[in-house]
């Protein structure tokens, strides 16, 4: 017989407690296949908006008079997508969900994500509620 060591002398549940000032301040992100993609230290619906597409405005590097963003981002690099402007051409390198490959968000410049001056997110991209389905989602439609 293996000898049984007791850990009830150090397993007090109390300890494991997370810090809630901390794990408050963060808002996390789900692609809707329910992978985690992202977390910030702000709401994606509280960001500026870019007018041409409308996509959230995540600052990477801040200016002294603009902080930057604090936020982790989980994502695979995709294509280089040229995309027509008003008045040119504009070039999104691409991140996509790891597990489902739907594109979440592109930056100008080419990645690591800190190189960019802003990484800008697909509005309607991501859910702060991981695992759910909008309640009309599986109701038909009139097409
Ligand atoms: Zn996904």
């Amino acid at each position: 017989m293996p000898k049984v060591v007791s850990r009830s002398a150090v397993s007090a549940s109390t300890d494991a407690q997370p810090t809630a000032s901390s794990a408050a301040a963060l808002r996390v992100y789900y692609c809707i296949c329910g992978e985690f993609i992202l977390v910030i230290d702000k709401s994606l619906s509280a960001l500026p908006r870019r007018k041409t597409d409308d996509a959230s405005v995540i600052r990477v590097q801040g200016t002294d008079s603009a902080p930057a963003r604090v936020f982790k981002l989980n994502a695979v690099a995709g294509d280089a997508v040229l995309i027509e402007r008003e008045g040119g051409h504009e070039r999104q390198y691409r991140h996509l969900c790891p597990r489902c490959t739907l594109p979440i968000g592109y930056q100008s410049t080419p990645l690591p994500v800190k190189s960019a001056p802003f990484l800008y997110v697909f509005p309607g991209a991501l859910t702060q509620m991981q695992g759910q389905v909008p309640q009309d989602a599986l109701q038909p439609r009139n097409s």
